[in-house]
């Protein structure tokens, strides 16, 4: 078998797109341009290199991008005082603190003290409430982008069993929440889970949240089964170089496995297009709007 690739550059262009036609019809109808605020705390290089991206592709959807810089030393409290400045803004209707913070910072204090209407990214322990009951909320960006992705392939996911590799607030755990929605199976594994292979092997939808190079090998996997591949890990090449590789052997898998995600194109980029997404939904929102229906074909 050779697996059908599950194009996320492709799929995140069609969802940007899509966003970018909301925005202009706010704009437009309703005078109103979504505004989407980005906190970088320190000078993490990938950090660094995220942030830019996010507020490149914010302006190219039409939409107001704020990026606020702040040295690594920056208090906890001038911190908050920012993200407090931020949630009364009537301009900004999305906020995101990159992570990670520098360690004098507590991430959960500092996520939490988002409005949780404008918690683009769906940290907040609301957000995280309101997923966890199957009610409306934002929804982690990399995890709806994995979704989109799934229900795009396969429509309904309904009793279909999930392995999700894994267990991060960040992925795995608001992923498995989805999957769950979404009436799977789910199966929820990470370092301390015996037989971890065995449970692979069961899945009709395995996604490898691990953050080590090529761990997911083709004898785990099911035949014809999909593969969503979120690891994004650098690897030293023979001849000095790096590249980018997913937590899954992508060659061997991709031959066992029915659709897989590439590492990179796919995974990454739908996780910006989301972030995009969730923005203009908190937008629409905050005016009464209905939510835009933005899941492409
Ligand atoms: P975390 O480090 O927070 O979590 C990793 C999880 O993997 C933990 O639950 C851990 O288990 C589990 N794990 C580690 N080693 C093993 C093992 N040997 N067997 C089974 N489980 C294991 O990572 P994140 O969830 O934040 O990210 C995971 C990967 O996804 C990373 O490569 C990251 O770069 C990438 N990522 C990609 C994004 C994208 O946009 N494409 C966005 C976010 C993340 P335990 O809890 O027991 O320690």
């Amino acid at each position: 078998m050779v697996a059908q690739i599950i194009d996320g550059k492709l799929f995140s262009k069609k969802l940007r797109k899509q966003v970018s036609e909301h925005v202009n019809v706010l704009k437009t109808e309703n005078n109103i341009t979504p505004g989407l605020a980005v906190v970088l705390v320190g000078e993490d290089p990938a950090s660094q290199v995220y942030v830019r991206s996010k507020g490149k592709q914010t302006i190219e959807v039409g939409m107001n991008s704020y990026e606020y810089k702040l040295s690594e030393d920056t208090t906890e409290a001038d911190l908050l005082e920012l993200i407090n400045r931020l949630n009364v803004n009537n301009d900004v209707h999305g906020i995101l603190v990159q992570l990670p913070l520098p360690g004098h910072i507590n991430a959960d204090v500092v996520i939490n003290s988002i409005d949780p209407e404008k918690d683009v990214d769906g940290f907040h322990i609301s957000n995280v409430g309101l997923l966890a009951t199957g009610q409306k909320s934002m929804v982690p960006c990399t995890p709806l982008g994995c979704l989109l992705m799934l229900k795009n392939f396969h429509g309904s996911l309904t009793g279909m069993d999930a392995v999700i590799i894994g267990r991060s607030n960040i992925v795995g755990k608001p992923m498995a929440q989805l999957l769950l929605n979404e009436s799977c199976t789910v199966t929820i594994t990470h370092s301390r889970t015996k037989q971890l292979e065995e449970a692979v092997r069961c899945a009709d939808i395995v996604v490898a949240a691990v953050g080590r190079a090529e761990m997911v090998k083709a004898s785990w996997i099911k035949p014809g089964a999909t593969l969503i591949d979120v690891g994004i890990n650098r690897v030293k090449a023979s001849d000095g170089s790096t590249r980018l590789v997913g937590d899954a052997e992508f060659s061997s898998c991709s031959e066992v496995a029915g659709a897989i995600t590439p590492v990179p194109g796919g995974v990454g980029p739908m996780t910006i297009a989301c972030l995009l997404a969730n923005t203009l939904v908190a937008c629409c929102r905050k005016y009464g709007l209905e939510d835009p229906d933005i899941i492409p074909n």
